[in-house]
């Protein structure tokens, strides 16, 4: 490993389940006091696979950058994977190993109203900058925020109390959260976030808007895709993470 990016130990100090698949893991780092990081960069876990190989996998850090040395995961179990089970299979007091920041993923200086669209772990970013973002005043006043969420079943929706808080909190942000397949007692939105990000786009014709995405690539491929054909966007405006 490079020295720019030295390896460091990182040390689980709590371990919460989100849904039947995916963990949110809080973590320690041993080896330095302060960790610094953007909000929506990642973090490189490595370890060794047990056939003298190492296994290196990115994580989107979801917690907002703070004045110490933790750092929180929302991690999915992919079958057959290695690393995500990996992770999920660790218990608070184990260690793994972790180089980063990494990424470019990260909200320009010249913010505007801003939608952060994802599915799945794919919010795990947005958890790191909604909180950045609303920690501060002079960082949220005067723009609209949409944290526009996908998934397929109520029980899959990650941080919802949190996302919920801040949209009861401050008016300029909203929280649309849409299943695909929901059940009969389900009464917000439906359908796939392509569906409701045309609807918060016709709601608010002209502004200057940017866009955020994160999850899997059919998903943020069928985003950029609306984003393009449709309303005509240009590339400065559709910045995006892809998991796979
Ligand atoms: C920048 C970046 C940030 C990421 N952040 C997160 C995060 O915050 N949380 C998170 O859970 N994951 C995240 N990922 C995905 C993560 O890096 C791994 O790809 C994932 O955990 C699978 O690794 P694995 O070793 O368990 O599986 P692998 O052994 O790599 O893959 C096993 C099988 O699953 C498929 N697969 C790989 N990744 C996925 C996936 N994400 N979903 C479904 N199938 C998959 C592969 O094609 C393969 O067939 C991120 C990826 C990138 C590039």
């Amino acid at each position: 490993m490079t020295e720019t990016h030295p390896i460091m130990t990182a040390r689980v100090t709590r371990s919460i389940l989100l849904s039947e698949k995916t963990k949110h893991i809080e973590f320690e780092i041993l080896d330095k006091p302060k960790f610094d990081f953007i909000a929506g960069q990642f973090i490189s876990v490595r370890e060794p696979k047990g056939d003298g190989k190492f296994v290196t996998r990115a994580y989107s850090i979801a917690s907002d950058p703070t004045n110490d040395h933790r750092f929180d995961l929302c991690l999915n179990r992919v079958e057959n994977g290695f690393m995500s089970n990996y992770l999920c299979d660790r218990e608070v007091g184990e260690e793994v190993h972790v180089h980063g920041p990494h990424g470019h993923f990260v909200l320009h200086d010249d913010l505007k109203d801003t939608i952060f669209i994802s599915t799945g772990t794919g919010v795990a970013p947005f958890r790191s900058m909604a909180r950045w973002l609303f920690q501060h005043p002079e960082r949220y006043q005067g723009h609209e925020f949409w944290v526009l969420y996908g998934t397929r079943y109520e029980e899959d929706i990650y941080y919802r109390e949190e996302f919920e808080q801040m949209a009861r909190e401050h008016s300029n942000f909203h929280y649309v959260c849409t299943l695909s397949r929901c059940g009969e007692t389900w009464t917000g939105c439906k359908g796939y976030v392509q569906d409701h990000l045309r609807e918060i786009l016709k709601a608010n014709p002209g502004r200057e808007m940017q866009t955020y995405i994160c999850g899997l690539n059919e998903m943020v491929s069928g985003v950029r895709n609306v984003l393009k054909d449709e309303f005509g966007w240009g590339r400065k405006q559709i910045n995006f993470e892809r998991y796979d």
